[in-house]
């Protein structure tokens, strides 16, 4: 019996170790999994913050490039815009003939220093000084593009007393014009040479001496004097600086220059005359009123206009009815361009 209630003791004490054997293990199974949860929960967690500032990293990078694509892309909008309005103006007045002439003839003579007048915006950030907005070639300075154009233009300078009042009172009212200028007189003077062309104003070539027995004695000798006088503007100017624009002193219209506009059209140069006079080279000091009223009546009824005006020497009066020319030629609907 006693053996018997052993072994039952024994075997119940047996069953009650396996038992506690069991709930142990199914503890420590509960405890790995818990540990094990625990684990993959701080893992998700960790990957999910860095995720999330990999992501805000990435974000942030993403929307500096897309910024910069946006700025880039409304840069190159805008040069592209400001290329096709170029190219509008300049196809619009024009046949497809004159614009291969035309582009024949800037490749030619490439006039126009593209660099210099970039790197001199971005140093100063000034308004561009030479700008194909205002800037037409002097063979279609006639074109009909349905605007009203004034071409202001001052020959036989720069001199020191009248070139500094022209040159202030253009700038004053924000007007580009031409100066046809004599080599003598820009070799004694490149700096107001420089002025001008700093200033945004076109510079034409209107002979070395202005000597005309000089200059029309023979078709050579009418080369050699443009050509002394080019040397001379390009080298005071710059290096990039090329013309290829003539005005004859003393106008072309006579007959007998044909053979020297042959020989120009020959070498790619524009020459260009005029079909409104101020009148202030008739005589010494021409009153106020006089030169404004011929520029009144040789203007009337024209859409385009090229205004003869001097900056010579005695050319005072000049200077002083230049802001009256301006103001009035304003009133009249026109725009002021450049001739090149
Ligand atoms: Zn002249």
């Amino acid at each position: 019996m006693n053996n018997y209630i052993d072994n039952e003791s024994s075997s119940h004490k047996k069953t009650s170790r396996k038992k506690a054997h069991k709930k142990m293990r199914k503890l420590k199974l509960y405890t790995g999994i818990f540990i094990i949860f625990a684990i993959i929960l701080c893992l998700s967690l960790s990957f999910k913050y860095f995720n999330n500032n990999s992501k805000k990293t990435v974000a942030t990078m993403s929307t500096t490039s897309i910024a910069s694509n946006i700025d880039s892309n409304k840069g190159n909008e805008k040069s592209n815009i400001n290329k096709n309005i170029q190219a509008v103006k300049e196809i619009s007045p024009s046949s497809e003939k004159e614009i291969s002439t035309k582009s024949t003839k800037n490749n030619l003579n490439n006039n126009k220093p593209k660099n210099s007048n970039n790197s001199k915006k971005c140093s100063t950030g000034s308004v561009s000084t030479h700008n194909a907005d205002y800037s037409v070639f002097a063979d279609q300075a006639f074109n009909k593009d349905g605007q009203k154009v004034a071409f202001l233009t001052f020959d036989d300078g720069p001199t020191r007393n009248i070139t500094p009042r022209i040159l202030d009172t253009l700038k004053h009212y924000d007007v580009k014009a031409t100066f046809f200028v004599l080599g003598q007189l820009a070799e004694q003077n490149s700096d107001l040479l420089k002025r001008e062309y700093e200033e945004g104003h076109s510079i034409g070539n209107h002979s070395y001496t202005h000597n005309y027995k000089k200059i029309y004695s023979n078709v050579p000798n009418f080369i050699q004097e443009i050509s002394t006088a080019n040397t001379i503007i390009e080298k005071n100017i710059g290096n990039d600086f090329k013309t290829a624009l003539f005005r004859f002193p003393g106008g072309s219209f006579e007959k007998s220059k044909n053979p020297f506009k042959e020989k120009l059209n020959s070498e790619g140069i524009r020459y260009i005359d005029w079909n409104v006079s101020s009148g202030d080279a008739a005589g010494q000091n021409v009153p106020v009123e006089n030169i404004l009223n011929n520029i009144k009546s040789t203007s009337a009824g024209k859409n385009h206009i090229v205004v003869l005006m001097h900056d010579a020497s005695t050319k005072k009066t000049t200077a002083d009815a230049l802001p009256q020319i301006i103001e009035y030629l304003k009133s009249q609907g026109y725009v002021f361009k450049t001739l090149k």
